[in-house]
């Protein structure tokens, strides 16, 4: 039997691991890039809650406002009954007057302030809607890509007990070799084409080497990349 074709089997089985590992170490950035579509959902939310928060913020300074004058006028109310003079009466009257003067003011502003809420609200709720939709169906792909995860190191475990096996049928010597330029060169085991080429570097190799592969003697190594040549039959 040749020293290639278990290797051949040994290679075939890597290379299913080396797709497998290559697919989880790309699922955790798979389900990051998922998350990031989320970002601008996420700012028009907080730009509609910064909105909603002046907006408010409008309607309780004119409120502030309606409550200091009406403390004020309370205020002089109480004083006025004190009063000895009808001059210093009537100067009370037209500050209470001015001072109501103001509530009204303040007390429109407050009314157009609260009408002002209502789109913004409108807007803020839409904004919550809309993020809590694209969450849904970002965190049903994460969850999707939690089971395929799973699914692939389930798999990856069965192949490399595949491995385990697969290993005991290959020569030591050509094994030693096989691991040994496996994490540099990949794949190991290639073909000689007909024109006497290398199929891993291209380089095109003496006529030795293609007599060696096609006589089957042993392990015959590329010359310049050292990867193991075979023939096809
Ligand atoms: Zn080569």
């Amino acid at each position: 039997m040749s020293v290639v074709q278990p290797l051949l089997g040994l290679q075939e089985i890597d290379s299913r691991i080396r797709e497998m590992q290559q697919e989880i170490r790309d699922i955790p950035q798979r389900q990051a890039q998922e998350q990031e579509r989320l970002k601008g959902a996420r700012e028009a939310l907080e730009r509609a809650q910064a909105e909603m928060k002046s907006a408010q913020l409008r309607v309780n300074e004119a409120e502030l406002e309606v409550q200091a004058r009406r403390e004020k006028i309370q205020g002089l109310k109480k004083n006025q009954v004190l009063l000895k003079t009808n001059k210093e009466f009537q100067i009370y009257n037209l500050e209470i007057a001015k001072l109501e003067g103001e509530i009204d003011n303040h007390e429109a502003r407050q009314v157009a302030a609260m009408d002002g809420l209502i789109p913004v609200k409108h807007r803020l709720a839409e904004a919550e809607a809309k993020l809590k939709e694209e969450q849904e169906v970002v965190d049903s792909y994460v969850d999707e890509l939690n089971g395929r995860l799973a699914a692939v190191n389930e798999a990856l475990a069965a192949v490399e007990a595949e491995r385990a096996e697969a290993v005991k049928g290959v020569d030591p010597k050509a094994l030693l070799y096989y691991e040994r330029l496996r994490t540099k060169r990949w794949p190991v085991v290639v073909t000689l084409q007909q024109d006497g080429v290398c199929n891993g570097c291209h380089l095109v190799q003496p006529p030795s080497v293609g007599q060696m592969v096609r006589r089957k003697q042993g392990l015959v190594p590329c010359q310049m990349c050292g990867r193991i040549l075979y023939g096809i039959e």
